[in-house]
C-alpha cells in the first residue's frame, strides 16, 4: 500500500466568481503531520473543508487512501468518516452530554452498540483526562476541555486522518497548552494529522512539512527548520515577521 493518504492535484474553490483555492497540488503521508500556515482568507480552512467535502471542490482531484473522491463514484460516507476534523468552535452539541455527544456517531453511522461505543468513548476520556466529565454538559466545561471533547469525539470513529482548523484560537491563553499536549500524543502515537494554526511553536515541533499559504495557493512548503529559520518566498518572509 502507498503510503500517501491524502493528495490533492491543481484543487479550486470557487465561490461565485472569488476564486478561493486556485490549485492546491499536495501530498499527505501515512503518519505525517502537515501544518498549514498563512494570512487570514488565504484558503487554509476551505482547503480542509474540501479534503472531508463540507465543501464541494469546484476543479482538481482529491485522492484520499488511493480512491479518487472527485468526480463520479465517490464515496462520500467514507471520507467523512475516516477524515476526523476538529473546529476552533468546538461545535458540541449543547443539549447532550459529553458521552452521547462522543457516541452519537459511531452508533448511528458505524453501527456500533451502545456499549461499544461507550467503551471505547470512556478509554478514550480517561487518554484526554476527562473521565469523570462523561455525564457533563458542554456548557458546564472550560473552553479547553470542550475541545479535548471535541477531539475524542473525533477519535471515536476511529478516523485515518485528523483535520484540525485552528484548535486553539478560540481558546484562553492557559487553555491552549492542554489541547496541544492531546494533539502532541496523537502525534506521537502515528496519528496522520493536518493542522491549520497560528502556533509556531507547535508547528516547529511537531510538524514534519509546513506549507504556506497566500491568496488560494501554496506559496512554500519546507520542514519547519527551513521554513521557519530561511523562508524562501518574499510573502512567507512577511508573513513569519508578523507572527514570530
Ligand atoms: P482562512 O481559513 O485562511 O482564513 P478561508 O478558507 O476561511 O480562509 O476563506 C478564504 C476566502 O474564502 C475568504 O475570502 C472568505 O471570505 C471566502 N469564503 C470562505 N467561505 C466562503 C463561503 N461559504 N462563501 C463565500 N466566500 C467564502
Ligand atoms: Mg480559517
Amino acid at each position: 500500500m502507498s503510503d500517501v493518504i491524502i493528495e490533492t492535484r491543481g484543487l479550486v474553490k470557487k465561490f461565485h466568481h472569488l476564486t478561493v483555492l486556485d490549485g492546491i497540488s499536495t501530498e499527505v503521508r501515512r503518519g505525517e503531520v502537515v501544518v498549514i500556515i498563512g494570512p487570514s482568507g488565504s484558503g487554509k480552512s476551505t482547503f480542509l473543508r474540501c479534503l472531508n467535502w463540507l465543501e464541494e471542490p469546484s476543479g482538481g482531484e482529491i485522492f484520499f487512501e488511493g480512491q479518487k473522491v472527485t468526480g463520479k463514484n465517490k464515496d462520500l460516507n467514507r471520507v467523512r468518516q475516516k477524515m476526523g476534523m476538529v473546529f476552533q468552535q468546538f461545535n458540541l452539541f449543547p443539549h447532550r452530554t459529553v458521552l452521547q455527544n462522543i457516541t452519537m456517531a459511531p452508533i448511528k453511522l458505524k453501527k456500533e452498540t451502545e456499549a461499544e461505543a461507550k467503551k471505547r468513548a470512556m478509554e478514550l476520556l480517561d487518554r484526554v483526562g476527562l473521565a469523570d466529565k462523561a455525564k457533563s454538559y458542554p456548557k458546564e466545561l472550560s473552553g479547553g476541555q470542550q475541545q479535548r471533547i471535541a477531539i475524542v469525539r473525533a477519535l471515536a470513529m476511529q478516523p485515518d486522518v485528523m483535520l484540525f482548523d485552528e484548535p486553539t484560537s478560540a481558546l484562553d491563553p492557559e487553555m491552549v497548552g492542554e489541547v496541544l499536549d492531546v494533539m502532541k500524543s496523537l502525534a506521537r502515537e502515528g496519528m496522520t494529522m493536518v493542522v491549520v494554526t497560528h502556533e509556531m511553536g507547535f508547528a516547529r515541533e511537531v510538524g514534519e512539512r509546513v506549507l504556506f499559504m497566500d491568496g488560494g495557493v501554496i506559496a512554500e512548503e519546507n520542514t519547519p527548520a527551513e521554513l521557519f529559520g530561511n523562508p524562501q518566498n518574499e510573502r512567507t518572509q512577511a508573513f513569519l515577521s508578523k507572527v514570530l
